[in-house]
């Protein structure tokens, strides 16, 4: 079982790298972000509730996060392995996935962390903003999302680095360069 997180900043190419790798290693696809904007569209109570932090910025709480993925990820069982996107976001998280996978017998085998500086950040977020109508692409919340990423989630990257499964990644250059770096990390696994 191959099981990928794509980590970044908001902006860092965590979802277009995603469908590359899904496409190349035949892997189920988690994204937080996609279940929460799916449940918001339908109207449901998560999705009501999860409005109010998406559209502030903010992360939604982990109880609640980790109780979504938990029912997300028995729906993959079966599959090659699972990309992880968009979790885990919070130390917390990082650990109930830790402890969700190894219930499986399983583990996290890699995580590739998508290096891209902010200017570039809020630049491709911006862009995107016009293009997808995201509401949460407008410049007050992607400052926000950013002071997110710095402070409650960079410090997963200590986490990973601990128990060695950190893979930094240039997330700087064209999607497939950028994806030629990812393939060589996830080839390279033992
Ligand atoms: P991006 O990476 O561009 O911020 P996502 O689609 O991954 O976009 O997430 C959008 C928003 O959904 C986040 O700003 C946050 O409010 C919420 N969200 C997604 N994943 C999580 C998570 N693991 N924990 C808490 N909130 C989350």
């Amino acid at each position: 079982m191959l099981n990928v997180v794509i980590f970044g900043a908001p902006g860092s190419g965590k979802g277009t790298q995603s469908e590359n790798l899904i496409k190349k290693y035949n892997l189920a696809h988690i994204s937080t972000g996609d279940v929460l904007r799916s449940e918001m569209k339908n109207g449901t109570k998560l999705g009501k509730l999860a409005e109010d932090y998406i559209s502030k910025g903010q992360l939604v709480p982990d109880d609640v996060i980790i109780g979504m993925l938990a029912d997300v990820l028995e729906t993959k069982k079966g599959s090659n392995g699972v990309i992880f996107d968009g979790f885990p976001r919070t130390l917390a998280q990082g650990e109930a996935l830790d402890q969700m996978l190894s219930e499986k017998g399983q583990s996290v085998s890699t995580v590739i962390s998508l290096e891209v500086d902010e200017p570039e950040l809020i630049d491709r977020l911006l862009k995107r903003g016009q293009q997808s109508g995201r509401s949460d692409d407008n410049l007050e919340t992607i400052k926000s999302r950013l002071d997110v990423y710095n402070n409650q989630t960079s410090p997963l990257k200590e986490y990973y680095k601990t128990s060695g499964k950190l893979a930094s990644i240039k997330g700087v250059g064209t999607v497939d360069e950028i994806f030629g770096r990812i393939s060589e990390v996830i080839d390279n696994l033992k």
